[in-house]
Parts: C-alpha cells; sequence; structure tokens
C-alpha cells in the first residue's frame, strides 16, 4: 500500500495529525487496519410506531414545531417534536444548544439516533441528514477524536491509497479461500454497503491477521527447532521427587511431568504451556521440572506475577526442598537483597522464586536452565525477553532455556490444538482427590440482603468470605459497585464481623497486612478488587461473593471461584448481576451448570469468539486487533492451512508475506515464551 502519512491527507491539520499521533497513528494504512468497534445501521427508516427502547434508527420525519430551549440541572436541552404518517417523535439534544437553529417547523429530514421510551418516544441526540447515511462506522474514540473525525479521515484515506493497494495476500490464496481483495475488504470494512458487505470484509481481513500470526508462529517453531537447548539426563529425579511431595501425583500431573521431562531430555529449548485449572496442582509440576534441573547442576527460575503470589510459592517449594530455595521480590532491604543477589550469583540457590525483580540488571544467575512463569500473561513480551537474556549471558550465548509457561486461563482445546499443535501443550483436567465442587448460585437483587446475613451468620462461626468487585471507586458513568462503596456498606450492615478492604491501589506492604490478617482468620470478610484473582490460597475461606458479575468475562469468574473450595467444607460462590443483560444471563448460566474450567473456556469462545483468548491479555501478543474478536474457528483453521502450503511453497508471492509476517510478528513472538 502507498506510505501516506496521516497528516497528507485531506481535512488533517497539523493540530489534527498530533492528535492521530497521539493514538499512536501516523500512517493512513495503520488508521486503514483500525476496524470499527461498531457500526450504526442506518441504511433503512424504521417507521416511528415500530422504534423501540433501546435501538438505534433512522427516521424519515417532519418536524411539526420550531425548536424548544431548555436549561436542566446544568446541561442545555433542545427539543423538537416530530413525525411520519405513523407517529410523533420527540428529538431531544443535550448539550447541543445551536441544534436550536437547525430545526425548523415544516421541515423534513432524517434523524439517526437512540430511541428512548422512558419518557414518551424521543430520539437522543440525533444527527440530521438530507440522505439516508447508511450504515457508519463507529471507532474507539477520544483525545480529540471525534467519531466525525475518525470517519472522515478514513474516508479521505481510503481514497488516498484507492488504485494503490497492494495485496499482501497471494492471489491463490483469495481464489482458493473465496476472499475478496484488499482495496474492496478495506472500503467495505469501513464502509460498508450492506450487511453482507460488511462481512467479507471482515472475513477477509480477519483471514489475513490470522495467516500473518499463523505464519509467525510457523516461523518461531522452524527456528526453536533449529535452537540450542540443554538435554538435561533424567534418570532417577522422579523417584527423589516422589520422595519429597506430600501426596501422590494425580494422573493428569504424572502426565505432564512426563511431557516435561520428554521435552527437557531433548537438546531443543523446551517451550511448553502447562494448563491447569486453579488448584489442580500446577505448582507440583513445575517442582518437578526445577528438580531435573537443578539435578543436572542447573539453577531453575519460577517466576510470579504478584508478591503474594510469589511468598506463597516460595513457601511451598522451600517445605519441599528446604535450603535450595530463595524468594527475590521489590519489597526487600538493601543488605537482604544483596545477600539474595550473591546466592544467586554463586549457585548455593538453586531454585529462585520472585516477581519482576528478577529481571532487574543486577540479578546475574550461575547457570540457569529453566524458566517457569505462572500465570504468564501477567508478564510482558520484553521481560521475558529479558530472562531469556539473563540465561544465555549466564552460559554460552545461543544457548536457551527451557521454558514452561503455566496458566490458570485454559484455552479452549480446539483453539490449543491450532495455536501450539499437540506436541506444547499439557493440561491438568482433573483435581486433586477429596475436593468438594463450589456450589454456585445465582442471587437475585431482593435477596442480596439475605445473602449477607447469611455471610455474617457463617462468619461468627469462622467461616471467611470474599467479596469480589469489579472496580475501586465509584465512577459515576458505571454503576458497577465498587469496592469502597461495598465495604462501608457491610462495615454498617455486620458491626460485630471483622470486614477488610484490599485493592490493587494499596502499597505491597499494606496489601500483605490485609491479607495476612485474612489467612490468619482475624478477618472474616475481604472485600477486595480483582487483586486477589491469582493463585492466592486461604483453605477457611468458604464463600465468594462475585458483584456485578456481567463485568467479568467467564474465565475470570472461574478463576474467582477457584479461590474458594480448597479446604475439605463446602464451598459456595454467590453471583450478582447489575443488571439482567443477555450476557449476564449466559455467565450466570455457564457458572452455574458446570465447574470444569475447559468447558467453561469452551463456552466462552462460543460466547465471545476466539479473539479474546488471543488477545493482549491471555498471550502477551500485544496487538489486540491482531485476531479480532470477529474471528471464528472456520477462518483461523483455513488460515492454518494457508499458512502450511505456504511455508512449503516457496514462490515469490509466498516469500513476500512470509517475509511481512516476520516483520511485523515474528521479533515479537520470538521473545514470547509460548506461541
Ligand atoms: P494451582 O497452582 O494449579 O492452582 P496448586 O499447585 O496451588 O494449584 O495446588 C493446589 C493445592 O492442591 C495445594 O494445596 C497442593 O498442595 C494441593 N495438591 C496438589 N496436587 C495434589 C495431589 N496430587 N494430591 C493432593 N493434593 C494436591
Ligand atoms: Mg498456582
Amino acid at each position: 500500500m502507498r506510505q501516506i502519512l496521516i497528516g497528507q491527507l485531506k481535512g488533517v491539520g497539523t493540530k489534527r495529525a498530533e492528535a492521530f499521533a497521539a493514538a499512536g497513528i501516523c500512517m493512513a494504512e495503520t488508521l486503514l487496519y483500525r476496524l470499527p468497534r461498531d457500526y450504526l445501521d442506518y441504511s433503512k427508516c424504521v417507521p416511528v410506531a415500530a422504534l423501540k427502547n433501546g435501538m438505534q434508527a433512522a427516521v424519515r420525519v417532519r418536524i411539526s414545531a420550531d425548536a424548544r430551549f431548555a436549561r436542566v440541572s446544568g446541561m442545555t436541552l433542545v427539543s423538537a417534536q416530530a413525525q411520519d404518517e405513523t407517529g410523533g417523535v420527540l428529538l431531544r439534544w443535550f448539550n447541543q444548544p445551536y441544534r436550536r437553529r437547525q430545526v425548523h417547523a415544516g421541515e423534513t429530514v432524517y434523524a439517526c439516533g437512540r430511541v428512548d421510551t422512558s419518557k414518551g418516544r424521543s430520539l437522543l441526540n440525533p444527527m440530521l441528514a438530507q440522505t439516508l447515511p447508511g450504515i457508519l462506522p463507529v471507532y474507539p474514540a477520544g483525545g480529540g477524536l471525534t467519531q466525525r473525525v475518525l470517519r472522515d479521515t478514513v474516508r479521505a484515506a481510503l481514497d488516498a491509497v484507492r488504485g494503490d493497494c497492494f495485496d499482501p495476500l497471494p492471489a491463490a490464496i483469495r481464489e482458493r479461500y473465496g476472499l475478496c481483495n484488499l482495496a474492496e475488504a478495506l472500503e467495505n470494512a469501513h464502509f460498508p454497503i450492506d450487511e453482507a458487505a460488511r462481512v467479507r470484509a471482515r472475513t477477509r481481513l480477519t483471514f489475513e491477521n490470522a495467516l500473518l500470526y499463523l505464519l509467525a508462529v510457523e516461523l518461531e517453531k522452524d527456528e526453536r527447532r533449529r535452537g540450542i537447548g540443554t538435554a538435561f539426563r533424567i534418570d532417577d529425579t522422579e523417584e527423589a521427587f516422589l520422595g519429597v511431595l506430600p501426596f501422590r501425583p494425580t494422573a493428569a500431573q504424572s502426565r505432564a511431568m512426563c511431557e516435561i521431562a520428554s521435552d527437557m531430555g531433548k537438546p531443543v529449548p523446551m517451550n511448553r504451556l502447562l494448563q491447569g485449572d486453579v488448584g489442580s496442582g500446577k505448582t507440583a509440576v513445575a517442582a518437578y521440572a526445577l528438580l531435573i534441573a537443578n539435578h543436572n547442576g542447573y539453577q531453575g527460575v519460577l517466576m510470579a506475577p504478584t508478591e503474594i503470589l510469589a511468598a506463597q510459592h516460595y513457601e511451598t517449594l522451600s517445605a519441599w526442598f528446604p535450603d535450595d530455595v530463595l524468594l527475590l521480590t521489590g519489597g526487600m532491604r538493601k543488605k537482604e537483597r544483596d545477600a539474595a543477589l550473591k546466592r544467586i550469583a554463586d549457585g548455593s540457590a538453586k531454585i529462585i522464586v520472585g516477581t519482576h525483580a528478577l529481571l532487574q540488571e543486577d540479578v546475574r544467575f550461575q547457570k540457569l536452565g529453566l524458566v517457569v512463569t505462572d500465570e504468564q500473561h501477567r508478564f510482558g513480551v520484553a521481560q521475558r525477553a529479558v530472562i531469556a537474556e539473563k540465561a544465555a549471558g549466564g552460559t554460552s550465548p545461543g544457548l536457551q532455556p527451557d521454558v514452561l509457561v503455566m496458566s490458570a486461563t485454559p484455552i479452549p482445546r480446539t483453539l490449543a490444538l491450532i495455536l501450539f499443535g499437540d506436541l506444547d501443550a499439557s493440561v491438568l483436567d482433573e483435581l486433586p482427590p477429596g475436593r468438594k465442587p463450589v456450589k454456585t448460585r445465582y442471587i437475585a437483587p431482593d435477596r442480596r440482603d439475605d445473602m449477607y446475613r447469611y455471610i455474617e451468620k457463617e462468619a461468627a462461626s469462622g467461616r471467611q468470605t470474599y467479596v469480589v468487585c469489579p472496580l475501586v471507586e465509584d465512577v459515576d458513568t458505571l454503576d458497577a459497585g465498587s469496592a469502597e462503596s461495598i465495604y462501608e456498606e457491610l462495615k454498617a450492615m455486620m458491626p460485630g464481623t471483622a470486614v477488610a478492604l484490599l485493592h490493587g491501589r494499596m502499597k505491597s506492604a499494606e496489601k500483605r497486612d490485609v491479607l495476612e490478617r485474612f489467612r490468619s482468620g482475624e478477618t472474616r470478610v475481604l472485600v477486595s478488587t480483582t487483586v486477589i484473582e491469582v493463585g492466592v490460597h486461604v483453605e477457611q475461606a468458604a464463600i465468594m461473593v462475585i458483584e456485578n458479575c456481567e463485568r467479568f468475562g467467564l474465565a475470570q469468574l472461574h478463576q474467582l471461584r477457584g479461590r474458594v473450595g480448597r479446604g475439605s467444607e463446602q464451598a459456595y460462590c454467590f453471583l450478582l448481576a447489575g443488571n439482567a443483560s443477555e450476557q449476564a444471563e449466559a455467565r450466570v448460566r455457564a457458572m452455574t451448570e458446570t465447574n470444569d474450567g475447559f468447558e467453561i473456556a469452551e463456552r466462552d469462545l462460543a460466547l465471545r469468539g476466539p479473539g479474546e483468548f488471543l488477545g493482549t491479555q491471555q498471550h502477551g501478543i500485544s496487538d489486540g486487533a491482531l485476531l479480532s474478536a470477529g474471528a471464528n474457528l472456520r477462518i483461523i483453521k483455513e488460515a492454518q492451512q494457508a499458512a502450511k502450503d505456504i511455508m512449503e511453497l516457496p514462490t515469490a508471492e509466498n516469500n513476500a508475506i512470509l517475509e511481512r509476517a516476520s516483520r511485523l510478528f515474528l521479533q515479537r513472538t520470538q521473545k514470547i515464551a509460548m506461541n
């Protein structure tokens, strides 16, 4: 595609170009690949009588009377009565006083906006037009970039590249999979003439993204196969390990251990994902891998995303391997830290557990052979690159450490197979024996008080409760109950019960204190944001309340639920919803119907599409648009076939797209532990 600066586009001056630059958009191409997040369908007129609350609609109406102007609690309100043959509708604009001069009795206009029927039938802040606007894109706006500016600039960009829009997809691939060309796809992704055109366009662009991504994965796998790793001896490590482990591994754990040992025994660097529900016992599997490294004279690292988690891992591992384990976190005093660094450098620390603090410049290993990351999606790409370099620096350059990535966010099997193939993912699909499944209930708004009274009663007999809220503070525009306000509410509601508050903005010492008091049982009810989401383990906590559950994804809800039910008592999860949307209902249904993380993941996949699993959050791919939420499995599967075909057939066209893939993604994916 022709390279055009945003500032060269029609209608874009210096100031606007700066606003685009601030949003990370400097080139027309970048802008064009940022697809609308939604569309407004103003391609057909709706009769006024058919308007329903909440819908976005275009009507063709005659203004019956000149606009009226009023001030209502600090806002200006312009309103005008209008009608078509089927009925009347009130047009209302907030804080757009100039509208007063735009509507005159007797004129006929197209008015497009959101329908509100709470007080009569009205259109809120409608746009007015002389012709039907068609289907309009809606972009993520902000920073001076209004919808209007974005639409106009995208239009200008489309016009500017027309006729000079090189298509990275080889023609043969386009033909085989029935995909339209790039120019057509971009035009219709932004300004579709109809729904079918929009779907065709999105399919084609999603395919392109998926293909580039999967090509990068293939290239990276190729590269890895050629990488130099350490072939660890496995011998009798398992026996030694079972000797210190206080329980017998589940069948799933044994299988994962076997797969890991086989990887580690090869001279190719291991790059394995260990997936398993919360509580499935990933730590023990990781410990086995660490022990293999130790038995071969190598150090192993276990990186956790929070200090709380790191401390917990440290506790677990030092019980199994006394003397060999060391904790390094950011909160350490200088003297402590220096002593720790010394033990890392001289090799007397064999297993090093820590947080991001492990990535600092002055942390030098004697001989690092294995890196395990827990809940890896919390680590950035760059950070994982640093740790890989540390390993190489300690030994010969080019030598890569084995990598094991643990995740409690199951990726649906269907998707994992596509992304990692059979070989590189181990799954713990079984919980250790003796666990009672958590009972999950939906709590209707009018039962909320009863529930809290029940919790108060349970607290009196020593049972503890988590209350999780989506936000720290009340935000006017969102009706999500905040942790702070619920904390105040509960304190007032149960004066005899020790209630505490925990959120991510607290200092880490403060957080530790709060958690310690909860762990010791002194605090009975812990109100918190999602900081507790990952890995915290308090056995007596048997009740999990999730406020505004509609604001959490299914996977996240499931993770939260996993915080309880770790003791022998029956545990409960209570879900409350702020509004009864279809989404909320589907989530509640999934949660009450199954306790299996993989099943939940499959449902999440069905509800939201694969894009969610491949976005920033889960795999460290920083490009959210990489595989948009619109991607479906069929597209991904086809793209995978295409990627394989391209890898096998080095034509000029194929080489060009391979090069593009490596430019765009390889650098990034190489640095990512997995995929
Ligand atoms: P995860 O990290 O997968 O969420 P953990 O490794 O923290 O799970 O294990 C959860 C709990 O289960 C720990 O208390 C651990 O000691 C225990 N556990 C793990 N494996 C077994 C097993 N095979 N038998 C009994 N208990 C186990
Ligand atoms: Mg864990």
